[in-house]
């Protein structure tokens, strides 16, 4: 057990000196080799400072993949609902430990309360429903074409398995990685995203209390090109699981391609929400909401793009500005707060970059658009939630990922140019419909091009044991969540048992 081996996962601090985390490599919580850190602030307070954090180069990260090569040996042999149960229990550690990590997430990334709790929550869910799969892992059996001969598919770990995580939802993506990755039978390292290393490194922490042996599971915190891409490139790493932005995708699956590792990527979105003439507008309102600015818009799932038909275009949007304007803009901490901050200085300056081509290009600013900076607002990153109206379906507003509290009204003249200005779009992530006509609905969920369709509900909202991912852009056709991603987490070995004993040639004998 890594337990026999551990060093201190953290160095508390003082009231004047912050905690310093470590890295976990082989059983061990270690510093890193480069002898850099770097440091983790609360985006709604900068002032406060979470921790410091090892900066993580090539020589950590080989380290940890040899260790995890060294444990693929031992783990892959160790019956599946054996490794089930070590997830299981870290499940229950997880939902006891979940007001804690909710609020360690919060000061990290700034997400209100309600939805870190919902992010530790998704990672309790993952763990039972993977840990479920330990007495599953399902493989066909079939007839052979010949007699006394036996036929079956089963499924094979991978190997060492490298997984680079973005930072808005830092405890539930991780889990959809490493909990199928592991019960599968595979090694893991990880790379969480240099702004939320802490979530990540919570959930490791539970894994660790749950007993998972030494070397299965190693985390080396640190920043994309130092520590992210030699993970990428590393020789004996045979899978490679990403989320994050477009760009950075393309090279991750550029660079992956030329050692053959098989590679997950989900990638960006730019969701739209229909709103038909006949649906219950209110219910449409508090969709779009939550669906624009919970997580401050920072979802790749977020309502973007919320296309109205003409008939209740004026209805819609009057309401939509009334609520928005009321939303309460603040720290995450405080549960009064519906919307907290940018996650950074450069998003936040990205947003209110996209707030002035919205302007440039004719959209209407019906509310928001300024940064907020007087009072207790001035240590952190917000900005007021914004909506624009009479977005033509051209503008940047209407075609970028925006990855913030900004949300475009494009009205259409009906059911048919709706679904054609949904799909018009680089991005298949997710996407909605409000309507009461069932015939519609099906229609919609037919004909809307994305990896996820919601009827009367906003563009968020998946649940772990459905498939997660979306088309186009948004990714190369995996899916995570579910047994997509024990799919991903295992290949298919063929076994041919022949008990004739004498020989029998496929498709050329063949019996009467
Ligand atoms: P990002 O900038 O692409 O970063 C994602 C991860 O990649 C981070 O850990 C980052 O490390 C690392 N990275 C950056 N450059 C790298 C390189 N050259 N080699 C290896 N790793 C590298 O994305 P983000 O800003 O964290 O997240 C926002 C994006 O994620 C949005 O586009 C959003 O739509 C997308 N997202 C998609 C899904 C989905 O399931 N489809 C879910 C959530 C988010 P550092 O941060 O330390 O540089
Ligand atoms: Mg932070």
């Amino acid at each position: 057990m890594a337990s026999d081996t551990l060093t201190s996962p953290v160095i508390a601090g003082t009231a004047t000196r912050p905690n310093i985390y470590h890295n976990f490599i082989d059983g061990q919580w270690v510093e890193s080799t480069t002898g850099q850190t770097f440091e983790n602030r609360n985006p709604a307070d900068t002032r406060d400072l979470i921790g410091i954090f090892q900066r993580s180069g090539k020589s950590d990260v080989d380290a940890a993949v040899a260790a995890a090569r060294r444990a693929f040996l031992k783990w892959r042999l160790i019956p599946a609902p054996r490794r089930a149960e070590i997830i299981f229990r870290a499940a229950d550690m997880l939902a006891e430990r979940k007001e804690d990590y909710a609020r360690d997430m919060t000061r990290e990334m700034g997400k209100i309360l309600k939805e870190t709790r919902g992010d530790v929550q998704e990672a309790v869910d993952t763990a039972f429903y993977m840990a479920g799969e330990g007495r599953r892992l399902f493989g066909p059996t079939t007839p052979s074409e010949l007699p006394n001969k036996f036929a079956m598919a089963v499924r094979q770990p991978l190997g060492v398995c490298a997984m680079i995580t973005p930072w808005n939802f830092p405890m539930a993506i991780p889990s959809w990685k490493l909990l199928p990755a592991l019960v599968c039978g595979n090694t893991c390292v990880i790379k969480p995203a240099q702004d939320t290393p802490l979530s990540t490194f919570n959930l490791v922490r539970v894994l660790v209390d749950a007993g998972i042996p030494r070397g299965v599971v190693n985390i080396v915190t640190g920043f994309g090109a130092e520590a992210g891409a030699p993970l990428l490139e590393h020789p004996e790493v045979r899978a490679v699981s990403f989320t994050g932005s477009t760009s950075v995708g393309r090279t991750i699956g550029t660079t992956a391609a030329k050692s053959f590792k098989h590679c997950s990527l989900e990638l960006g979105g730019k969701n739209p929400m229909i709103v038909l003439d006949d649906a219950n507008l209110d219910l449409a309102v508090e969709g779009a909401l939550w669906g624009a600015f919970g997580t401050t818009g920072q979802r790749c799932t977020a309502t973007s793009r919320i296309i109205v038909e003409k008939g209740v275009y004026r209805a819609f949007l009057d309401r939509l500005v009334e609520r928005a304007r009321k939303l309460r803009v603040g720290n995450g901490l405080d549960e009064t707060s519906d919307v907290g901050p940018a996650i950074n200085e450069r998003q936040l300056e990205s947003d209110l970059e996209y707030v002035r081509a919205g302007q440039n290009e004719g959209a209407r600013l019906e509310c928001g658009g300024c940064r907020l900076e007087k009072g207790d607002y001035h240590w952190g990153w917000f900005m007021e939630p914004t909506i624009f109206s009479d977005v033509d379906r051209k503008m940047r507003i209407a075609r970028e990922e925006i990855f913030g509290p900004v949300v475009a009204v494009i009205r259409s003249e009906n059911f048919d140019e709706a679904v054609t200005i949904a799909n018009d779009i680089e991005y298949g992530l997710s996407s909605s419909i409000y309507t009461r006509d069932v015939n519609r609905a099906f229609v919609a969920m037919r004909d809307l091009y994305a990896g996820i369709t919601y009827i009367n509900a906003p563009t968020i909202g998946a649940e772990v044991h459905l498939p997660f991912g979306g088309v186009k852009a948004t990714g190369n056709g995996h899916r995570e969540g579910g047994i997509g991603a024990i799919d991903f987490y295992t290949e298919w070995k063929s076994v041919y048992v022949d008990y004739s004993d004498r020989l029998q040639r496929a498709q050329i004998d063949r019996p009467e």
